[in-house]
């Protein structure tokens, strides 16, 4: 039997403990509240479109080094979902880089409707900041993008982003002396995580060379125009996205040729898939739909890191990279396609790769490393219906026309002044012309397209105050920005999309589970490896990785420092 005198603390060990404390006073080092943890770079990677599962569903096919090292060697949550109700890509992009929510950052969706200006507004379009030409003659790309596709202008700055990155507080915490930048295939992933103080380079469409605007530059650094001189992605031309491995390998290997997925013009629905000639207008754009997009992000971003020097002193720098290729090749050919499945076993090898390089250059252990995505990504309707789940698309005229004709009732003719999904804006105009209640006008639509096949819920907004018992509520409120929010939100049923099958086949952007489900993975530096099965948000990977580096949270954050990361 155990005495107590074993739990005794006598003199000696008074000593001993005294000496401890001593020695890690001396070596810098008492708390990691108080210190940034010896970390010299924070590398913050966005995998567009990692829906939470899809880790787990191909982990066979990972190697060494890449999706594996983190799974095994980092802090994992397995349950992670946004919080608010439109899962986009620049809503995404900026809660994780906030800490926030859409109502606080103000990035609703990827466009939104502009009440001053009458028309569509693209989330970073500035046209006082044009994109920096890279040739003296720039082949024009067909935009397929659907959301850039809206945009007013070239240009692109953060200037509408209402929030404080991570990168902004730590540029302000260390007198200017971080380094900050943010890569990515699209603009809006590059800008929002680079912050107002960062700078950002992103994919042209155009080209295939990565472009800044003059928010940022006046001219492109040298090591920019040097790598852009080797028109790397003209490389591919004539060439094809094979499969890595033979398709009998894939946990997917029977799901290539299915009649729903969309051919993006010669690009084909079965491997290999032809990129076509370097002149072909969609040439860039196949080249991001495949995984050579995330290849061409990554040879970019080592470039960077060598010329800008990161992680080089102990000044902690911030490089944002986020992957386009996955959610790229999920809108044309479905989350559940073998396309799907070998553009992330592709990409577990450019994360080794990565990995593997600043291991080289700063030291793994000197780098934190955060992965997340910035949303899921919905299996398509006609999969599920091949499946036995009935769904089906919505098409925004019948969603306007039943709208209108409610307003008829008030006598109003057209009370919808536009529609894009998931917003209704209603014409103040013409239900004051009518002198008419408001919210009675906006509660009988939003009645009656709760009512509509395929409609899970229209939400108007002055009901957001008192509907609180349906937790959508919750996530519609988190989306809504004073001025920037539509009248009316459109919830569509599970595996329902709000929009017709077009260039694009797939998409995310609703508040259920497979959009909102993502991973969340830290690694490196003194991160002690563990699996975490409790609900987390992304709210809470930029007040984290700011508690480790001993830093107050962004300005507007509202998440908190995950524990099991500080302990
Ligand atoms: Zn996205």
């Amino acid at each position: 039997m155990k005495t107590k005198t074993s739990l005794r603390i006598d003199n000696r060990h008074i000593g001993v403990i005294i000496l401890v404390i001593v020695a890690l006073l001396a070596n810098g080092k008492p708390t990691r509240a108080q210190t940034n943890d010896g970390v010299k770079l924070v590398l913050q990677i966005t995998v567009d479109g990692l829906r939470g599962d899809l880790l787990n569903r191909y982990e066979d096919g990972f190697g060494k080094g890449g999706f594996r090292l983190l799974m095994e060697k980092g802090i994992v949550y397995t349950n992670a979902h946004y919080q608010h109700a439109n899962t986009e890509t620049i809503v995404g992009h900026t809660t994780l880089a906030t800490g926030t929510f859409p109502s606080q950052h103000g990035m609703i969706g990827n466009v939104w409707f502009d009440r001053e200006a009458g028309e569509l507004a693209y989330n970073i379009e500035d046209p006082d900041h044009p994109i920096l030409a890279t040739r003296e003659n720039e082949s024009i790309g067909e935009q397929v993008d659907p959301a850039q596709k809206k945009s007013r202008t070239q240009g692109r700055s953060p200037a509408v982003i209402l929030a404080p990155t991570f990168g902004d507080g730590l540029a302000a915490y260390y007198g200017g002396r971080s380094k900050i930048f943010g890569v990515s295939g699209k603009d809006r992933s590059a800008v929002s995580m680079a912050g107002h103080v960062g700078k950002a380079f992103w994919y042209s469409i155009n080209t295939g060379d990565f472009v800044t605007s003059t928010y940022y530059y006046e001219v492109y650094p040298d090591w920019v125009g040097n790598w852009n001189a080797q028109r790397k992605a003209e490389g591919y031309g004539g060439k094809s996205w094979s499969l890595l491995n033979d398709a009998s390998n894939y946990l997917l290997g029977g799901q290539d040729d299915r009649p729903y997925e969309a051919d993006l013009k010669g690009y084909g629905r079965v491997f290999p898939h032809p990129f076509g000639p370097v002149n072909d207008t969609l040439f860039a754009t196949r080249i991001l739909v495949s995984p050579i997009g995330d290849q061409l992000t990554l040879d970019f971003s080592k470039a960077l890191i060598q010329y800008e020097q990161l992680g080089q002193d102990d000044i902690p720098d911030y490089l944002s990279i986020s992957f386009s290729s996955v959610d790229a090749v999920n809108h044309f050919f479905g989350p559940s396609s073998l396309e799907n499945e070998d553009v992330v076993v592709q990409l577990d090898r450019t994360l080794a790769d990565l990995f593997s390089f600043i291991d080289k250059t700063v030291g793994l252990k000197h780098t934190l490393v955060v992965l997340a995505a910035d949303h899921g990504m919905a299996d398509m309707p006609e999969y599920m219906t091949e499946l036995g789940f009935e769904a089906g698309r919505l098409q925004p005229d019948e969603i306007v026309k039943t709208a209108n004709e409610v307003g008829k009732r008030f006598g109003i003719d057209e009370v919808v002044r536009f529609f894009y999904r998931p917003y209704l804006y209603l014409d103040d105009e013409k239900i004051a012309a009518v002198k008419l209640d408001r919210t009675k006008v906006e509660h009988a639509i939003a009645d009656a397209l709760t009512d509509f096949d395929g409609i899970a819920l229209a939400v108007a907004s002055s009901r957001l105050s008192t509907q609180h018992t349906n937790p959508l509520i919750a996530q519609v409120r988190n989306n809504t920005h004073v001025s920037r929010s539509g009248d009316i939100y459109i919830i569509q049923e599970p595996y329902w999309f709000l929009f017709d099958k077009g260039p694009i086949a797939a998409m995310h952007g609703s508040p259920w589970r497979y959009d909102t489900h993502v991973p969340i993975i830290f690694f490196g530096s003194a991160i002690q490896p563990k699996m975490v099965h409790r609900r987390v948000h992304p709210v809470d990977v930029a007040p984290t990785i700011a508690a480790i580096l001993g830093m107050t949270p962004p300005g507007s954050a509202e998440g908190s420092a995950l524990e099991e990361v500080l302990r």
